[in-house]
């Protein structure tokens, strides 16, 4: 699904067929999920093929490899063209990119010297599907951010996010909904999250969850068609006031929610300031409505 053996990736300084990649596994990610990534789409546009927010997501790995003690040696610029390069050797248009940084074998828990640089690439479609959402509360929160940096995405963050997806898939609901620490609504396990309510949009401000770019986007569009919107602190007991709610990030894009836990929400999708952000989205990505700072 996600390659095959023509698959071209990018590997520490060089272009290389996928399955010519070697990896220890004495590595320190694989053994204690100290590595860090992005999730980055490119979409094919009148202007030609673009990777949207390219230099916000790059800046965000480093900040990542920073905080988790990762030398990373490329730049932002360099990074953004190297993706331009492995979309064009793979002939890929619309496109999910995966930058990963791993690193060498190192069995003690200190910062790693060796560092891996990979990027690969791939046909997605959207990560939580088309249909609008069945979503349940999780019985899981979000990581303590005093436990670690919950701004960056490092791989081992990740395991809270596939135990709150597979206990809310196991209980037949599309996707989980997660609080903070201090039981505030946060975000789900791989998308933010927002509530609409008598005409308002409602998320959480930063602090506790990912500073999601999708959800910068989604600020800056509301901002743009003159919604009032207001990051603040709510409890669950808000969502089940709301009129209509929907989930944000480069996976998933923009995706209505039909009910939390047992409750629908009023409001029909279609008549929802999230349908309206949702096709502003689709336009500002597939139409390159939106200026890429190196090309
Ligand atoms: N929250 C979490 C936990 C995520 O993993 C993601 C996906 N990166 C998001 C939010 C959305 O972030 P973005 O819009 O930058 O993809």
């Amino acid at each position: 699904m996600y390659y095959n053996e023509n698959t071209t990736i990018f590997l520490n300084g060089q272009f290389v067929k996928v399955k010519d990649a070697p990896v220890s596994i004495y590595n320190q990610t694989m053994h204690y999920g100290n590595g860090v990534f992005e999730g980055i789409r490119a979409y094919d546009t009148p202007d030609g093929v673009r990777i949207f927010k390219a230099k916000e997501h790059y800046e965000r790995l480093h900040y990542s490899a920073e905080v988790m003690h990762i030398n990373l040696q490329y730049s932002v610029k360099e990074l953004e063209l190297i993706s331009y390069k492995l979309l064009e050797l793979n002939g890929l248009k619309d496109a999910y990119i995966r930058p990963l940084v791993y690193l060498g074998d190192n069995m003690s828990l200190t910062p790693t010297d060796e560092v891996h640089v990979v990027i690969m690439a791939w046909e997605w479609g959207k990560y939580l599907g088309d249909k609008l959402l069945r979503v349940m509360l999780s019985s899981f929160q979000r990581p303590n951010p005093k436990s670690c940096f919950v701004e960056a995405k490092v791989v081992g963050h990740y395991t809270n996010s596939i135990l709150a997806t597979t206990e809310a898939k196991s209980k037949g609901y599309d996707e989980a909904l997660l609080t903070d620490m201090n039981g505030y609504v946060a975000e789900g396990p791989g998308a933010n999250f927002f509530i609409e309510k008598d005409g308002k949009l409602f998320t959480a401000p930063l602090g506790n969850i990912l500073a999601g770019i999708t959800r910068q986007t989604v600020l800056e569009i509301g901002k743009e068609l003159g919604y009032e919107i207001e990051e603040k602190y709510f409890t669950p007991d808000e969502i089940f006031t709301a009129d209509s709610a929907f989930f944000c990030g480069t996976a998933a894009e923009v995706i209505g929610i039909e009910s939390v836990n047992e409750y629908k929400f009023p409001l029909d999708w279609e008549d929802s300031i999230g349908a309206v952000i949702q096709k502003k989205y689709k336009r500002r990505v597939a139409h390159n409505e939106y200026q890429n700072v190196y090309l």
